[in-house]
């Protein structure tokens, strides 16, 4: 069977068989370039809010969306993720989407997921506002429905309004929760210039992923590098 993370490989099981329980398994994918607050705390407040047992991170090989810049690689990404990890015995990373060369889409993941998990687990795909609004053109958006539910959580500057909610629930199959996070105005793109500038991002990001930021010299002007 393949491995999926560390922690959660065995959800639901007991001695290899449904241990009899329902199990709440929230996915949270994204490119995490770097991981940041953001992301952190809208897992921990989702994880709460719908009783979820664990949450994996699972950051994207080579993401749909974003072919038009380059990507730092998957090694540092995964290392930010795994160091983001450390605290939060609810939370793990899983390499499926890096050791799946090529490019990322959701549906693919969330089957390895379902044929890894036993039925009594349900999986909650978790994504922010702006990737609410491009779900309508996701691949196969109408399988991603029938495997997991979603809960989109809202983000500074991607207001979740009654009509785009409307459209989603008429054009899509998903069942959808909608969460109101604590609004966290920060994002991977905003982190990368600031460093670029030479800006401060400490306490934006955990202190272990500060540290491997500036070791590694990721995100520098490139002379600096
Ligand atoms: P980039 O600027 O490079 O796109 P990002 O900050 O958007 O980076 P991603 O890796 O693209 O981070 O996002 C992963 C997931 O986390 C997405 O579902 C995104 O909507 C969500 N997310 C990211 N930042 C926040 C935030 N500040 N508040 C709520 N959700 C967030
Ligand atoms: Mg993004």
């Amino acid at each position: 069977m393949t491995r999926i993370c560390r922690r959660f490989d065995n959800l639901g099981l007991q001695d290899g068989v449904p241990d009899g329980r329902r199990w709440r398994l929230g996915i949270m994918g994204g490119t995490f370039d770097p991981i940041h607050v953001g992301h952190l705390a809208c897992a921990e407040q989702v994880r709460v809010a719908f009783d979820l047992d664990a949450v994996i991170f699972i950051p994207t090989g080579r993401p749909a969306f974003k072919q038009d810049r380059d990507v730092t690689p998957a090694e540092d990404r995964l290392r930010m993720c795994e160091l983001a990890c450390l605290e939060n015995l609810h939370f793990d990373v899983s390499s499926l989407e890096i050791r799946r060369h090529g490019i990322t889409y959701t549906v693919d993941t969330l089957r390895e997921l379902r044929e890894h998990y036993p039925p009594n687990v349900d999986l909650y795909f978790i994504t922010g506002a702006d990737a609410m609004h491009s779900i309508v053109q996701w691949r196969e958006s109408a399988a991603v429905a029938q495997l997991a539910h979603l809960v989109a959580v809202t983000r500074p500057g991607y207001p979740l309004t009654e009509e785009k909610k409307r459209e989603i629930a008429e054009r899509t199959e998903f069942d959808v929760s909608y969460f109101e996070m604590t609004a966290l105005s920060i994002s991977s793109s905003m982190l990368r210039e600031w460093v670029e500038q030479g800006r401060s991002i400490r306490y934006l990001v955990p202190n272990r992923v500060h540290s491997y930021i500036e070791t590694a010299g990721l995100y520098r002007k490139p002379q600096e590098a």
